[in-house]
């Protein structure tokens, strides 16, 4: 190091900070800090007022209503034919973007209190071999209830049909961002999560429930990634798991249940305070009304957790309290709260524009008015 010009000390500098494999010393030891640390210390942009009021201008309510929602509203327990139907709509919802969606499924059998059923997992991934991926998940199964004598279903429409719409939704109003992702950031992409099986099928035990995120989280820890890696899973490719669960009703409080990701928690709290100073949230009066970092509250199991067993970062979207009409045949169409789901929306879409470091496209001056 004695003969080294300030024009190669820059040179030096800029090889290790782009190598993607940061170089340090620890006790006069060269330590190799991989790729799988770069979650620990990423920062996230912070898109300007005019570059959020672009993109906010694609997502929409309604069409969400119509095209994302609805079509989710019908019993969709294991195997039925609505779990079906509701598979295909998520496929062919994701299949018919031009992001260019990987979509997979993950097929299985597992025994259930009712015998052998089979259970199917999908996952739509942008630009696979990226390095790491932030992951938003939620599950598309209905809880099974027996016929009812007057004719009542279960819908879950906060459990989890909303939080399932709500990215297909992302997908959509983002395509033409997510299409150009890559340029953003070639490290970091997207991954979106839509487990079947999490509700238990007769009552919830560690054998009767999380059937999906179970049998994923082996599948991915099996799963060498980068494809031929040896050290690395697609588990490592998981900057940070969000998990949205039970959204939909009115006045959501969101917690913190894990401090390793309270700043990600912290990070939604200011994203909710600056769509509302851009007068971009309904019936929301005060800045802050969803997100609390600095409000513990208690583990809830759910989907994340063979995933937190298995040492992934976990962002929990589940509200405490649950909806009231949790688990009950009113967790309805009709109880839903319009305003706090397009809020969220908001909110979701800019974070998950921030943490991909994208920029919103500009749009094509021809089809400006
Ligand atoms: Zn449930």
């Amino acid at each position: 190091m004695a003969d080294i010009r300030p024009c190669q000390l820059l040179y030096l500098f800029y090889a290790v900070a782009f190598c993607g494999i940061c170089i340090g010393h620890i006790n006069g030891q060269r330590t190799q800090v991989l790729w799988t640390q770069a979650k620990l210390n990423h920062r996230p942009t912070t898109l300007s007022s005019s570059d959020i009021t672009r993109v906010l201008s694609h997502t929409d309510l309604n069409q969400m209503w119509q095209r994302d929602l609805r079509p989710l509203l019908v019993p969709r327990y294991p195997n039925s034919a609505g779990s079906l139907s509701v598979q295909q709509h998520i496929k062919s919802t994701l299949g018919s973007l031009t992001a260019g969606w990987a979509v997979q499924e993950d097929r299985f059998e597992s025994h259930t209190p009712y015998g052998p059923m089979t259970f199917n997992n999908i996952i739509a991934t942008l630009n696979p071999s990226t390095q790491r991926r932030l992951v938003l998940a939620c599950h598309y199964d209905s809880k099974y209830y027996p016929p009812q004598w007057d004719g009542r279903e279960f819908l879950g429409a906060t459990d989890s049909a909303v939080p399932c719409a709500m990215m297909l939704e992302l997908a959509r109003a983002l395509d033409q961002e997510l299409k150009t992702q890559e340029d953003s950031n070639p490290k970091l992409s997207l991954q979106l999560i839509f487990f079947d099986g999490e509700e238990a099928l007769f009552q919830w035990t560690s054998t009767d429930s999380l059937y999906g995120s179970r049998h994923l989280a082996q599948k991915m820890e099996n799963t060498a990634h980068p494809p031929g890696a040896k050290d690395t899973n697609e588990l490592h490719a998981i900057d940070l798991f969000v998990l949205l669960d039970l959204i939909g009703g009115p006045s959501p409080r969101f917690g913190n249940q894990f401090p390793n990701t309270a700043r990600w928690l912290t990070r939604m709290q200011n994203i909710e305070r600056r769509l509302h100073n851009l007068g971009q949230l309904k019936d929301h009066p005060n800045d802050i009304q969803y997100f609390w970092p600095g409000i513990p509250v208690g583990p809830v199991q759910d989907d994340h957790m063979p995933f937190l067993n298995r040492g992934v970062r976990i962002l929990h979207l589940i509200p405490t309290p649950f909806p009231s009409v949790w688990h009950s045949f009113d967790d309805t169409e009709q109880n839903l709260d319009r305003s706090a789901i397009e809020n969220l929306n908001k909110i979701l879409q800019v974070f998950v524009l921030e943490y991909l470091n994208m920029k919103p496209q500009v749009e094509n001056p021809q089809n400006a008015p």
